[in-house]
């Protein structure tokens, strides 16, 4: 019980739509060093931790700086998420893109309650700084690939209501739990 509560006691409160934080374009990190982004990373990983997010965004967390983290793990939010050890990404950026397109339902800790079937890119080759500050390029694939694209629209102040090409391609977090988690048993 003590270790949990140490475990959580970092987690930042959460911007939800409608806190202008989420709107802003997000700032470069100067010094990938500096002790309060190394504090941040720390927070932000326990926060996407303590509310099960499989990413998170520094402006989720009411602070505008391009940092983002991947955390993908099973969950009852995303029962078929990969495993991705907690992975910071500084000062991110897409350098290539697959032509091919998949639609997936997609949720945001910050617009709780709502899914939406969101187009992506199905890969990405991406470039960012490590949280030591070594320069990084990886390319990206699947829910992975979805995940950073979605934390990358957070740093340019977007949400993924923004690319919701039908209203009718939303629904409730209790509707997708009842109808896309438990009656589909292969996603
Ligand atoms: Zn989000």
């Amino acid at each position: 019980m003590f270790i949990f509560k140490k475990r959580f006691s970092s987690a930042l409160e959460i911007a939800q739509l409608g806190n202008p934080v989420l709107r802003q374009k997000a700032a470069l990190v100067a010094n990938v060093q500096d002790e309060a982004i190394q504090h941040l990373i720390n927070q932000l990983i326990a926060t996407a931790e303590k509310y099960k997010g499989v990413g998170i965004a520094a402006p989720q967390a009411g602070q505008s700086h391009r940092l983002l983290i991947i955390a993908s793990y099973p969950s009852e939010r995303y029962p078929h998420a990969p495993n991705m050890a907690p992975t910071p990404m500084i000062n991110p950026s897409i350098i290539d893109h697959s032509k091919e397109i998949e639609k997936d339902w997609e949720g945001c800790l910050s617009i709780p309650g709502i899914r939406g079937l969101i187009p992506r890119y199905q890969s990405v080759e991406v470039e960012y700084l490590d949280r030591s500050g070594y320069g990084r390029k990886q390319i990206l694939s699947g829910f992975i690939a979805r995940i950073f694209q979605h934390e990358y629209d957070h740093l340019e102040g977007k949400v993924f209501l923004d690319r919701i090409a039908n209203t009718q391609e939303i629904m409730t977090e209790f509707e997708y739990q009842k109808q896309i988690v438990r009656q589909d048993g292969t996603r």
